[in-house]
């Protein structure tokens, strides 16, 4: 009878670009055509060298800042600034210093003049979900690197997103912690049901914890192929499988470097 309804996509980019200024006033397109949707309840990496607008384009869709050209839309809304709707973790531990976890926790709750009572509860819940319930009075020099990104994603969720925006959140983390805390955050994200955006350097870090990995290339930044990534969650580093895809995405960027040698020939 009537057609099927398909749900609007959590996020929503079309034809984006984003022109920036240097320093000596030159314009560069940092950022060309993006055509990007990331469905609700998805995960998907984007990965890419140095410089090819991974940042720039989180930005945009945390709604810091607006694209030159083009559309970005969240829950098929458009963005025009930060939101309650998103919550965003960057690389460097954006924790307030003077403040012990459960407080940088409940930080942004205050602001949305959630009562105290309500606060607080909120804020042991996520730091019970992020393992942090014994460390909740800790100031963040008290608290290892891996501890402190914890805070941070506890932190991202506290107003209830649907959507979350990590910026390379764990590569300063040693490897070990960090095998650990993408482990933490499949669960996270299976038990909240969240639609990720999750920026990384590591082909590795895509093919464990991405549904779609999005490959980009520079000069200028767009996107250069999505590759689906169809394992079965939990993944394991030493299926053959694995490593099929690890290598599929390992060729996308030697292709990329030589239409480049091309390109520069
Ligand atoms: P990535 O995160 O992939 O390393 P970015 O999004 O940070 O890339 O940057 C993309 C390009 O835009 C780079 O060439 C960078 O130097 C430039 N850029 C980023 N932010 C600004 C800015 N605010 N003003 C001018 N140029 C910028
Ligand atoms: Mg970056």
């Amino acid at each position: 009878m009537s057609a099927e309804l398909t749900p609007a996509p959590a996020v929503s980019l079309r034809e984006v670009s984003q022109l920036y200024a240097s320093a000596g006033g030159e314009l560069h397109w940092a950022l060309t055509d993006v055509d990007l949707d990331i469905g609700a309840g998805e995960f998907v990496c984007a990965i890419g060298p140095s410089g090819c607008g991974k940042t720039t384009l989180l930005n945009m869709i945390a709604g810091f800042l607006q694209p030159t050209l083009g559309r970005v839309t969240v829950q098929g809304q458009p963005v025009t600034g930060p939101g309650p709707d998103r919550g965003v973790v960057f690389q460097e531990y954006a924790l307030f210093p003077w403040l012990t976890a459960r407080r940088n926790v409940e930080f942004g709750l205050k602001q949305q003049g959630l009562a105290r009572p309500e606060r607080r509860a909120r804020a042991e819940e996520l730091l019970a979900l992020t393992g942090l319930a014994h460390a909740a009075d800790r100031y963040p020099f008290e608290l290892s690197g891996g501890m402190r990104q914890r805070v941070a994603v506890a932190r991202a969720l506290a107003t209830q997103p649907q959507v979350l925006l990590m910026d390379e959140p764990f590569a300063a983390i040693d490897a070990l912690t960090r095998a650990t805390l993408q482990r933490e955050l499949l669960r996270i994200w299976e038990a909240l049901q969240l639609s990720i955006f999750f920026i990384t350097h590591n082909i590795e870090e895509a093919v464990f914890l991405a549904q779609r990995v999005v490959v980009m290339s520079p000069h200028p930044g767009r996107i250069h192929e999505i590759i689906e990534v169809p394992l079965p969650y939990p993944r394991e580093r030493s299926d053959p499988a694995f490593g099929a895809i690890y290598a599929r995405i390992g060729q996308a960027f030697a292709q990329l470097h030589g239409t480049q040698e091309e390109a520069a020939a």
